[in-house]
């Protein structure tokens, strides 16, 4: 099939799960399909963007500030994979929302990057809920301590949570990760921290995105759903 004609299904897929949790979104924005491209030339992600994706994902620097210089802002650009400090001021002049932002050395840095940019980082903290020592990302025990600390940066807003699901074959194993990031979101906004604005959760990718919509996803990262398997 071709990029057009899966993006269109996914996107009516999506539209349907989440007109079941209308009650809900109302309270928040709604689901906001990023397409991850990794490995994928510009041409794909034009493609993307032509068939009704309005924002990209990239998980690597390099690519994405290559990728940004032949796409600009033609849509919104997030970045979802494990950062270095040392690479951070190569995308915070394009970068929307950061997803991965896992420890406070980190965290310092996008603040400081920003600042210079007299720009206001939105981001998300990365939750490892599975506990698999393979994924980056907070412990969820120190998921409030990292709040407070984030939201106490100049340059930095705190907007929600992310977490990546361990792969399974069957995707209802996976909804118990995504409840709990679900319940320690609300847990977080409860809080009512100052100078966050929480209303996104990232969680669901080609796999598992019906039941993290269900679960209440607003980002949902899609790889091989649009554009195919990886080479
Ligand atoms: C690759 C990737 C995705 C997309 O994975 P698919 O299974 O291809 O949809 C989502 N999130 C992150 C962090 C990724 O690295």
């Amino acid at each position: 099939m071709s990029i057009q004609q899966t993006t269109a299904e996914l996107l009516q897929k999506v539209h349907t799960l989440s007109n079941a949790r209308r009650d809900y979104f109302s309270q928040l924005p709604g689901v906001k399909v990023l397409a991850v491209t990794k490995n994928q030339e510009s041409s794909a992600v034009r493609a993307a963007l032509e068939a009704g994706i309005t924002a990209i994902a990239e998980n690597r620097v390099q690519e994405a500030v290559k990728k940004y210089a032949d796409i600009k802002d033609m849509t919104e650009w997030h970045f979802i994979g494990h950062l270095q400090t040392n690479k951070v001021k190569q995308i915070i002049p394009f970068c929307h929302l950061i997803h991965s932002v896992d420890r406070q050395a980190l965290a310092i840095e996008i603040d400081n990057a920003a600042s210079k940019l007299n720009k206001c980082q939105d981001v998300l903290m990365q939750i490892n809920v599975s506990g698999e020592d393979t994924k980056f990302g907070l412990p969820p025990g120190q998921a409030i301590q990292m709040a407070r600390f984030l939201t106490s940066l100049h340059n930095i807003r705190l907007c929600g949570c992310m977490t990546i699901a361990p792969l399974v074959e069957d995707m209802e194993e996976t909804r118990p990760i995504s409840r709990e990031l679900f319940y320690l979101f609300q847990e977080i906004k409860s809080l009512q921290l100052p100078n966050a604005k929480l209303e996104w959760l990232s969680m669901g990718m080609t796999n598992d995105y019906p039941i993290a919509i269900e679960e209440g996803a607003n980002l949902i990262r899609i790889g091989t759903g649009i554009f195919g398997k990886r080479h």
